[in-house]
């Protein structure tokens, strides 16, 4: 305790003075008492004043006592006032007594408080030590286990990436270097600073800052503890601070949006854009990023990377199947089938327009694909308004088997034709039961028995025929049997016992779809489970949107479209196909990601199949389709001179029906840009004495370009001749089976020029033919005269390994040529 402490407590309140009095025990200490005294006590009366007042007695007589007496004053008198002043000496001393008493219990208490208080402040300090020292100590571990899981992904010679700088990215480029681990070391350091102010604090020795500083200098400490904690506190509670974050598995696809990294990083959009920008990377939030960027960025937020393979996207809407409690009874899905001219069109607008002229008022159509009828008995039925096998089998190839039930339309007056024969085979084959309708009875020449037993012949055994498919006689014309025609329809679906479940995200099937001038894409959808609602979002083929509206089969809009409805779908960014199917998710990123997914696959697809780029599948594309007269090709060759003769020679080849054209021919090694002339012109890239470069190669490789390499003017217009006339020649069939690169080049004494090389591809084989390239340019081939591996001569390099090679009778390597070894094989050919 210190006397500053009882001063300060004790103050001047009410105008008392007070002074300090040293008080001696008698064990030897001693002890500052603050004495209070008032100012009254002390003032010196005047000679002669009244005396009445007790107050003032004592002060009189104790002058009286040291002084002469004063005159005219009786000893009796005198004795009297000695035993007043006496009296008033001892109750001056008990009030003395009792004052110090006083003074002593408040300076006690004083010190019992202030110890209470210091007592508590420790406490609360050593809480907040120990809670610090807890959460350092878990978000070590964290981050430890996070760098031990980074660089088990990364291998361990990888340096530990850089993290986020703390405040949001603000301290500049964050690029994987040393920056981190010295960042983490001054992190350190901060906190073993801080540590060291506290236990400073705790111990409770006096620091020479303390003891100068007085008491404001331990009150402004006192504050800047405060804020620190302050601060940790605030860090500690979701500050952008990466070492105090959860360390995410990021789902990472082959590309994505900067907002959607963000998202799935639970990042800030601008700290994303922000790290990016100091990797040399301006993209906006929409902007798309490829899968290497991405996964820097991820690494650079501190979090895991899990790459999703790409057909991993389609796994959010892979099917869930349905509780049978959560399974209501839908409407069947219908399609008329049969041969040209036997009345489909006609049943479907007679089923149609029979039930929309009785039910609605109005009546106004809308032709949409599909649409829904009302039986007499309130079943409900929808129809698909397209018909024809073409809709069917397209839908079922894209795997969207819409149809319940096929209505084969067979005209009484005809018989069973091709087309009848073809769609009872794709009712079959669907699986989906049969109704026969045989229509056009009203006509005179109708012979109903006829068409039943022709159909027996297909295997289609009628009820009439003791049969299980049923049969109803009808007319589009009078509307004869219609009803009757329903009524099968509804007793067959109710056999078949539709069901669906309306409470889930919706999957449907386009049936049509169209670019409308007014609308933009429209696709009419037939919902075949859950409900799809207005505001939801979807994909479809390669199509993703969200519902703007939804139009049904009368031309209302409405909310809500449930299972077996058809329903215009507006607000699809791009028209889908018929038959692709639609299902509902849950953001738009991941319809999005679909949708460019599928696209992707589709065009490699085309790539792969479509594109007759080949010289043999154009040569028969030539002879197959009487349309195409002209072959494109496109030649690259090592000099002018060789190009020109090529020309010449291949602008001979052609009869009356096909032709040679050279597209471009040109001089030099083959790269990306004749590979993409090629693929928009669909021919073939022919290299004489040239090769394509590593990224001509994967294009071409990726978009199905053919290269055709040749040695010889002769051999390569041999080949494009016959190709022509469809009569290749077994072909002699190089493959090539390793590259590698000249390091150096030495002199050997009976061997010659040996070069040292590096096999960047495949194998070195002694045996194989080998080319000498400079520039991608063929500058010599021949055979190898040596293959050494250090001392010994190899029949095998593998790729990676280091080798010296010798060409036989070739002298002219340098460093940076390139060999490329191949080995040759008759291949007979065939043109299916
Ligand atoms: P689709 O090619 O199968 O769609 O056949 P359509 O519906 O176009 O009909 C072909 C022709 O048969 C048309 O001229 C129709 O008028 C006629 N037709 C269709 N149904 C009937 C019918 O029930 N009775 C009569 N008499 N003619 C019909």
């Amino acid at each position: 305790m210190s006397d500053n402490d009882g001063k300060k407590t004790l103050g001047l309140r009410g105008g008392p003075r007070s002074g300090n009095v040293k008080q001696s025990f008698s064990h030897g200490r001693t002890k500052n008492v603050v004495v209070e005294t008032k100012r009254k006590r002390v003032v010196v009366p005047k000679p002669g004043a009244a005396q009445s007042a007790a107050g003032s007695a004592a002060t009189t007589a104790m002058s009286l006592a040291g002084s002469k007496r004063p005159a005219g004053i009786s000893d009796a008198e005198m004795e009297r006032r000695l035993k007043a002043l006496q009296a008033a000496k001892a109750r001056e001393g008990e009030e003395a007594a009792q004052r110090e008493a006083e003074e002593k219990a408040r300076a006690e208490e004083r010190d019992r408080m202030r110890a209470e208080k210091e007592a508590k402040e420790r406490e609360q300090r050593e809480a907040e030590e120990r809670a610090r020292q807890k959460a350092e100590d878990e978000e070590r571990k964290a981050r430890e286990a996070a760098e031990a899981a980074k660089q088990a992904a990364a291998g361990p010679s990888e340096a530990p990436a850089a993290r986020q700088p703390a405040g949001g990215g603000g301290g500049g480029g964050a690029k994987p270097s040393q920056a981190a681990p010295r960042k983490v070391d001054r992190e350190r350091e901060d906190r073993g600073r801080r540590k060291g102010d506290d236990s400073e604090r705790r111990s409770g020795k006096l620091t020479l800052n303390q003891a100068l500083g007085g008491e404001g200098g331990r009150q402004k400490s006192m504050a800047a503890m405060k804020r620190k904690q302050e601060r940790a506190r605030q860090k500690a509670m979701g500050g952008n601070q990466p070492r105090e974050k959860v360390v995410r598995a990021v789902q990472l696809p082959e590309a994505i949006t900067v907002a959607e990294l963000a998202n799935r990083m639970a990042e800030r959009v601008g700290d994303v854009v922000k790290a990016l920008m100091n990797n040399g990377i301006m993209a906006t939030q929409n902007q798309t990023i490829d899968a290497d960027t991405a996964e820097l960025m991820i690494e650079e937020f501190g979090h895991r990377v899990t790459r999703v393979s790409a057909s991993d996207v389609e796994d959010v809407i892979k099917e869930v199947s349905d509780k049978p409690e959560d399974l209501k009874p839908r409407p069947p899905v219908i399609t008329i089938m049969g041969h040209v001219d036997h009345g489909k069109t006609s049943l479907l607008d007679a089923i149609r327009d029979a039930n929309v002229t009785s039910g609605e008022a109005g009546g106004i159509t809308q032709h949409i694909g599909a649409y829904q009828v009302t039986t007499k008995d309130g079943a409900v039925l929808s129809f698909l308004d397209t018909p024809g096998h073409a809709a069917f089998t397209s839908m079922r190839s894209r795997g969207a088997q819409v149809t319940d039930i096929v209505v084969l339309v067979v005209a009484a007056d005809d018989a069973v034709m091709p087309q009848t024969i073809e769609a009872i085979a794709h009712a079959k084959a669907a699986k989906v039961p049969m109704i026969v309708a045989i229509n056009k009875v009203d006509k005179p020449s109708a012979n109903p028995t006829k068409v039943r037993t022709d159909l027996l012949q297909h295997e289609v055994v009628v009820e009439q025929m003791s049969g299980d498919v049923q049969d109803v006689e009808v007319s589009a014309h009078t509307g004869q049997g219609l009803p009757e025609l329903l009524e099968a329809i509804a007793l067959q679906a109710e056999i078949l016992e539709l069901k669906a479940n309306p409470d889930r995200a919706a999957q449907g099937a386009v049936i049509e779809a169209q670019l409308d001038v007014g609308r933009g894409p429209v696709a009419t959808v037939l919902i075949q489970n859950g409900t799809l609602r207005q505001g939801d979002i979807f994909v479809v083929g390669e199509q993703y949107g969200k519902v703007r509206a939804l139009i049904n089969d009368k031309g209302e809009r409405v909310k809500e479209a449930g299972p077996s409805v058809p329903v215009e779908v507006l607000g699809l960014n791009g028209t889908p196909e018929a038959g692709d199917v639609l299902n509902v998710t849950e953001t738009e990123a991941q319809a999005r990601e679909i949708a460019e997914y599928r696209a992707n696959v589709a065009k490699e697809k085309r790539a792969a199949l479509g594109a007759a780029t080949t010289l043999e599948q154009l040569m028969k594309k030539a002879k197959d389709d009487e349309s195409v007269s002209e072959l494109p090709v496109l030649v690259k060759a090592d000099v002018q001179g060789s190009a020109e003769a090529i020309v010449q020679a291949l602008e001979k080849v052609g009869n009356d029906e096909v032709r040679v054209r050279v597209l471009h021919s040109g001089v030099g090694a083959i790269t990306e840009t004749d590979i993409g002339l090629a693929e928009a012109s669909g021919c073939p890239v022919i290299g004489f004495n040239v090769r394509a470069n590593a990224s001509a190669r994967n294009t071409a490789n990726q978009k199905g370009v053919e290269i055709r390499y040749y040695s010889v003017i002769y051999d390569l217009v041999d080949d494009v001749k016959a190709a022509a006339s469809g009569l290749l020649s077994n072909e002699i069939k190089e493959t090539f089976i390793g590259y590698a690169t000249i390091k150096d080049v030495f002199k050997v004494s009976n061997v010659g020029k040996v070069a040292g090389c590096l096999v960047t591809e495949g194998v070195a084989r002694r045996s194989a033919g080998v080319r000498l390239l400079r520039d991608n340019v063929v500058i010599h081939e021949g055979t190898l005269k040596t293959l050494k591996r250090f001392k010994d001569e190899v029949s095998e390099v593998q790729s990676g390994q280091e080798c010296g090679m010798a060409f036989e009778n070739y002298e002219d390597v340098r460093q940076g040529d390139v060999i490329e070894i191949f080995e040759r094989q008759e291949v007979e050919r065939t043109l299916a």
